[in-house]
């Protein structure tokens, strides 16, 4: 599933191509894509120039301006019933990928049937596809972007002003869910999921069944400056292909290649050579050393009946964590 490295990749690689170009029209595919009609979804972008694209943990927002005077009164086509007067200001289009949606930008047809295609003059377009037809499109006007993450109950942005160790420490105190959960928890801190929660804990040694509430002060700026340092790691490496994220050209990301536990179940961990475990918590499949992660502090609820015995602390020798691969 595409996390916060991936959509920034998308981010960058789209924000190389689409600013400045003419929005022909938006045609809807697959109608579950969105809970808008094709109508309403030309209504906010149609006619429009790109002019920015931004990231809200793993949402990708294309901000559109407003009706371009050259694209005439009808752009889109009078079928695309754009309302005269309707959102006359600038738009935001708010795409999810959820977990197998691709933006493809490319100058003719897409190889693969696409939810949505944005046609852009003159010719060029952007595909979205995605095999499990979980990713979603929005349209918005600027002014109800606020309402829209604040319904989805958004935390921090991992590389915004909020996400200080004062604040991770405030959101760790007193939850008793493990620490696998908190990461993934988008109201905690926006953008991280399953491969970079599994890979900063790991640079954190801390342990994905440690009940939250448990890390100490120390640990607690551990993991701070884990889960950025991860995400950066994600960011240089342009993503993770593991299951299926390309980028807009349908180039694959790198940082599969340097995953220190996540789906290396049973392989030797890269500091000290304990094959990896695999545990399931909150329902999803998760990666880590057991030497590495010692099983200290307190564990969430339940976590403890799983294995008898405490794996003993080790202390990796430091050497051989700074020369982990970034
Ligand atoms: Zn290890």
């Amino acid at each position: 599933m595409p996390e916060l490295p991936e959509v920034e990749t998308v981010r960058r690689r789209l924000l190389a191509c689409l600013p400045g170009l003419l929005l022909r029209e938006v045609v809807v595919n697959d109608w579950t894509v969105s809970a808008q009609t094709g109508a309403e979804l030309n209504a906010y972008l149609a006619g429009r120039r790109v002019t920015g694209l931004r990231r809200r943990g793993k949402y990708l927002l294309v901000d559109m301006g407003r009706p371009a005077e050259e694209a005439g009164p009808a752009s889109g086509g009078p079928a695309a019933g754009r309302p005269a007067a309707a959102h006359d200001g600038p738009s935001v289009a708010v795409v999810h990928l959820r977990m197998t949606g691709q933006l493809v930008f490319r100058p003719g047809p897409g190889e693969r049937p696409a939810r949505f295609v944005w046609e852009f003059a003159p010719a060029a377009a952007l595909h979205f596809q995605d095999v499990r037809r979980f990713g979603r499109l929005w349209a918005l006007a600027p002014e109800d972007e606020t309402a829209f993450f604040e319904a989805r109950a958004m935390g921090p942005e991992p590389f915004g002003a909020e996400f200080t160790p004062g604040y991770l420490r405030r959101a760790l105190e007193g939850r008793r869910a493990p620490l696998k959960s908190f990461l993934v928890d988008q109201r905690r801190v926006a953008g991280i999921g399953n491969i970079y929660a599994d890979e900063a804990l790991f640079r954190a040694r801390l342990h994905p069944l440690r009940a939250a509430g448990s890390v100490g002060p120390r640990e607690a700026l551990r993991l701070h400056a884990a889960v950025l340092e991860t995400l950066q790691a994600g960011i240089d490496h342009e993503g993770s292909s593991i299951e299926s994220f390309i980028d807009p050209a349908g180039r694959r990301g790198s940082f599969q290649e340097i995953l220190n536990v996540y789906q290396r179940t049973g392989q030797p961990c890269r500091v000290c050579g304990t094959p990896v475990e695999r545990v399931v918590v909150g329902g999803r499949g998760t990666h880590y050393c057991p030497r590495c992660q010692p099983r200290r502090g307190g564990m969430a609820a339940g976590s403890r009946s799983r294995r008898g015995a405490v794996t003993p602390p080790r202390t990796a020798r430091p050497a051989d964590w700074e020369a982990l691969d970034r």
